[in-house]
């Protein structure tokens, strides 16, 4: 059976006081996830705060960037290695945002992933088509091309030990959700591309859905079979939304 996540993805939101209040109500509420696991991504100044808070509980942390580097004159940049040291589980790579606003490409999303299972860390590999690529009906065409510039990177193994997240960029911060057999669609052709490096490969890795995620409409989303849990955003700000979004992921 696949491992089935809920994945926050707090991007640039939060603080001290405020996230000392959500994380602990997470915790309460993860002790009774049997099968789905609850990651919350922050920013970089708040892993310790996550460590601190986390650790020891059935909730995971991670990081929402990495450099591809290992070290040296990178200013602002951090390594997986001290995302490692901080405890992280799990780094987003390739988010759209990062695609988009920092002129991340396929190769250098590829890079990063590298970088974080150098360091036994699970990087949650993010593709996705635009509105404009999608009305244009070449939907698969783009997540094929960026799954497979990482997938040769990574090699079999390297997949093995990765999650994946398919996030429309339209459907993100929008509001604007795919509808469950839209989604299905793209993780069926996803897992398919996988399947034709690897069947096992393919049977294992989980494969998140991204995009306007609310606990209203995540149980119709995670119920379609090759949706495997979700990248949540916006919904995992609200301790009670993203509570029951973890709920939905646990089936
Ligand atoms: C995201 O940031 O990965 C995301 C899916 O955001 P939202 O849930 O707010 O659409």
């Amino acid at each position: 059976m696949r491992q089935r996540l809920a994945v926050g993805n707090w991007k640039m939101h939060g603080s001290l006081p405020e996230n000392q209040v959500l994380l602990s109500k997470i915790v309460a509420a993860a002790g009774s996830l049997s099968r789905a696991l609850a990651v919350v991504c922050v920013p970089f100044p708040f892993l310790a705060q996550a460590q601190s808070l986390l650790a020891g509980s059935k909730v995971a942390w991670g990081a929402q960037n990495v450099s591809q580097y290992p070290k040296g004159a990178f200013t602002g940049e951090v390594s997986a290695g001290m995302l490692r040291e901080q405890g992280c589980r799990y780094v987003i790579v390739g988010h759209s945002e990062r695609r988009q606003m920092f002129g991340e490409d396929d190769v250098t999303v590829a890079l990063k992933a590298q970088a974080v299972l150098a360091e036994k860390m699970v990087p949650i590999i993010c593709v996705g088509e635009t509105l404009p690529q999608r009305d244009q009906g070449v939907t698969e065409e783009v997540v094929g091309r960026q799954l497979g510039v990482v997938a040769d990177r990574l090699g079999e193994e390297g997949l093995r030990a990765s999650v994946l997240a398919y996030e429309p960029v339209w459907a993100i911060g929008t509001g604007k959700t795919a509808t469950p057999a839209q989604a299905q669609a793209v993780h069926a052709c996803l897992r398919s591309l996988l399947a034709s490096r690897s069947n096992s490969v393919a049977a294992a890795m989980p494969i998140l859905y991204g995009g306007s995620v609310k606990a209203s409409n995540a149980p119709e989303l995670f119920d379609m079979p090759d949706v495997d849990g979700g990248l949540i955003g916006g919904a995992a700000l609200i301790a009670e939304e993203f509570i029951a979004i973890c709920r939905a992921a646990n089936g």
